[in-house]
């Protein structure tokens, strides 16, 4: 039956409609129509009627029909709007780290995924980069753990200041942090890479009147277009990262092949105040 279709179809469209906005708009045209419909409606009930009535007895007739679905379909749009306002409010601390205020895993993995898409759909370069604090235990086990965080806080401005609108920048875990870099080839972020990596190494902070530096190691991988996943990706550059660790720390290493495999290295070199080393005291 033609009615069923139509249900159908109507149904169909309202499955579609995904985000608050989007039925905000829906919920404004859909109460100017029925604001029309009642003064319509109403005008032609009068018309039928046919007999005379008094002018403000047709004022009204006009008025209150239009203004109670005017208000309530306002009422209706006011109520949709704070919801969408609460919703963008808990995503956003959904997706947030407290400490850095960077964007957390999840909130990565999300904006990640649309990222990969547009690169996919656009044939596009995407590039990844996964970096870990060298020597990070020494800083709290030196300094203490209100240092670490002030270390992790420090690492996050910097980031701020260096990545450009569009970057994704989130803290991974710990002191672990990843960088989407959306239209960068793997030469590019590796570059990049490594201008991080300096500046990090070359910006001090100030703790407790002593200015300590920290030292990264990175791992650098970009997507391929043959069937790449986000998932896979984080799984290279973090490989990318331990290859960097393994080959002594304070570097990028940019991971082209699968296949390249993770020797057993030296975990356990001491954060040094004296050497001058990655980690030092100034
Ligand atoms: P490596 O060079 O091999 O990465 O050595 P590392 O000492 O950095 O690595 P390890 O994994 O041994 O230590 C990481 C430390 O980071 C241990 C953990 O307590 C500390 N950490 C993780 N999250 C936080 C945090 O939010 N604040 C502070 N202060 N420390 C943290
Ligand atoms: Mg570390
Ligand atoms: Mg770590």
């Amino acid at each position: 039956m033609m009615s069923e279709e139509y249900l159908d179809s109507f149904c169909r469209y309202l499955g579609r409609i995904k985000t608050t906005r989007h039925m905000l708009l829906v919920a404004g045209l859909f109460a100017a129509v029925c604001s029309l419909l009642s003064l319509f409606s109403t005008h032609f009930i009068l018309v039928f009627v046919g007999s005379p009535i008094e002018p403000l007895v047709k004022f009204l007739s006009y008025i209150l029909p239009f203004s109670l679905v005017f208000a309530s379909s306002f009422l209706l749009i006011r109520g949709f709007s704070a919801v969408h306002t609460k919703n963008e409010y808990l995503w956003e601390i959904a997706e947030r780290d407290d400490l850095t205020r960077l964007v957390n895993r999840a909130g990565f993995l999300r904006r990640g995924r649309n990222l990969a898409m547009k690169a996919e759909r656009d044939m596009s370069s995407l590039s990844m980069i996964m970096f870990d604090v060298d020597h990070f235990k020494t800083i709290n086990d030196t300094r203490g753990h209100s240092a670490g965080d002030m270390a992790l806080r420090h690492l996050s401005d910097l980031l701020r200041q260096i990545c450009r609108d569009g970057d994704v920048v989130a803290r991974w875990g710990g002191e672990e942090f990843a960088i989407i870099l959306p239209n960068a080839n793997a030469q590019g972020a590796t570059i990049w890479g490594e201008r991080l990596r300096e500046k990090i190494a070359k910006t001090p902070f100030i703790w407790k009147d002593r200015a300590m530096c920290l030292t990264i190691s990175a791992g650098v991988t970009e997507w391929t277009h043959e069937g790449d996943s986000l998932e896979a990706m984080v799984e290279r550059a973090d490989k990318g990262l331990y290859l960097a660790k393994a080959a002594g720390r304070n570097r990028v290493h940019l991971l082209r092949n699968h296949l390249e495999t993770v020797p057993a290295f030296e975990q356990d070199v001491m954060f040094s105040d004296e050497q001058g080393t990655p980690g030092h005291v100034a």
